[in-house]
């Protein structure tokens, strides 16, 4: 584990057995495309690539799923960090719109895969619920309601006069079946074995140490010397994007997870709804299978190597004592994980997606934002597709260059 990007005690590499594990790699290869990276992002790719019959391998430096994917919350949520109005700043309307239907589409994709596969990793659908605490943002909470109603989306507004939850929301909008939840580090796992099986080939303790850019394709270098060549390298190594790129691909932040002890109740949380507070910054909550509340949240500016103790333990404390008062019938809750990781935004809250501009070689699938894993799976769609020649106009949108020059960062 990197402890520049992921720290403490993650809870679901805590209480999961090793699934299995890969080997490294010792010899030159040659395959079509080869994957950087072993999270959650990695393995999507190479599933798409996978099922789509191309050649692939996937090239992990350290252990499967031990980066950002042991700590993401796995919040798979069709909203974006921001409200439509907010956003509409920095993009159109339209386009978040277009952004959150793409949310559903990923989502129903995880469900066609759990479907044909079968549940190993916990997943479960969830409605989800923005809400806000104060009386002065009901209004835009409501204009929120009125952009998604419009747009056809399943949703209801909630008020104080009809709030069925135990603590105080002044507006909230609550969309039905618009999100899941998983187990990251058993999806990670689970996705891998299914492609493994159409052809995948997995190295862990493998890390990669240079591209080199051909006319035809890519030649990789490992850390023992070994050689990768391949028509395309795609890059899904999370926010450790520093190796091969200098692009700025974000705002970087903190995050703090707590995840409780089982429970005995979850009284006054309402079907278990994924839950996302408009707060700044914002704070999100889940419930997992064996009753436990994961929360997050606290953000603050991230600094790499620099962390500090007593800091994340304040916020860690903080966390407990919110959904203590949130949830005042529930009478045992208490912290048994606390970890924190980097995480990154963009102002228009989508990730990026597609060919470098420099090297049409290299192609990148990073899934920033609070819906990394969702735009994975369309990163993995799309991208297995373009590999094909079929580039989809979706793809725009995620663009590596849409920020340039506008001086975004
Ligand atoms: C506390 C926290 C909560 C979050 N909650 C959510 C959430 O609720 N929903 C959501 O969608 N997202 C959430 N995120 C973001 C989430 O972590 C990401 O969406 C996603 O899990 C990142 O997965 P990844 O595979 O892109 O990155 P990682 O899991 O970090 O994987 C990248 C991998 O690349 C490997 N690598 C790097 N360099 C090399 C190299 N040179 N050679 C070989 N391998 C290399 C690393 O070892 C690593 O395993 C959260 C993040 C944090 C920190």
């Amino acid at each position: 584990m990197d402890l520049h990007y992921a720290q403490g005690e993650a809870i679901f590499t805590k209480v999961n057995q090793v699934p299995r594990q890969y080997p490294y790699l010792t010899e030159d290869i040659e395959t079509e495309v080869v994957v950087i990276g072993g999270g959650v992002t990695g393995a999507i790719v190479s599933y798409y690539m996978s099922e789509a019959g191309i050649r692939c391998t996937l090239l992990e430096k350290s252990r499967i799923a031990h980066g950002s994917t042991s700590i993401t919350t796995s919040l798979l949520q069709y909203e974006l960090d921001s409200n439509a109005r907010e956003l509409e700043q920095y993009t159109s309307l339209q386009n978040v719109v277009r952004s959150y239907k793409l949310g559903l589409k990923a989502l129903k994709e995880i469900d066609n895969f759990i479907q044909v596969y079968g549940n190993q990793c916990e997943y479960a659908k969830r409605d989800t619920l923005l809400y806000t605490n104060k009386q002065a943002e009901s209004a835009q909470m409501e204009e929120e309601y009125k952009v998604r109603k419009e747009a056809g989306l399943p949703v209801d507004f909630i008020g104080s006069e009809n709030n069925p939850f135990s603590f105080e929301l002044k507006g909230g909008v609550y969309s039905h079946e618009g999100g899941a939840q998983l187990d990251p580090y058993q999806y990670t796992h689970q996705l891998l074995e299914v492609s493994t099986q159409k052809g995948l080939k997995v190295y862990e303790n493998t890390e990669v140490i240079k591209i080199s850019y051909l006319a035809e394709g890519v030649e990789l270098e490992t850390v023992y010397g070994h050689k990768v060549k391949a028509k395309k390298v795609i890059l899904a190594t999370g926010y450790d994007t520093g190796r091969f790129s200098n692009r700025n691909f974000g705002t970087k932040t903190v995050t703090y997870n707590i995840a409780t002890k089982p429970v005995s109740t979850l009284e006054g949380w309402m079907n278990k709804v994924l839950i996302r507070d408009n707060n700044d910054p914002y704070h999100y909550y889940r419930t997992t299978q064996d009753h436990r509340i994961l929360a997050g949240g606290e953000d603050i500016p991230f600094n790499p190597g620099i962390f500090d103790e007593q800091a994340a333990d304040e916020r860690y404390d903080r966390l407990e004592q919110k959904i203590k008062e949130m949830f005042p019938n529930i009478p045992d809750i208490e912290k048994e994980y606390t970890y924190c990781g980097a995480f990154a935004s963009t102002q228009d809250n989508l990730g990026f997606i597609g060919p470098d501009t420099k090297h049409q070689h290299l192609w990148y699938c990073l899934g920033y934002g609070a819906n990394g894993i969702l735009f994975a799976i369309l990163g993995g769609l799309m991208l297995s597709k373009l590999y094909k020649g079929e580039k989809d106009d979706d793809l725009d949108l995620f663009r590596i260059d849409r920020f340039d020059g506008r001086g975004m960062f």
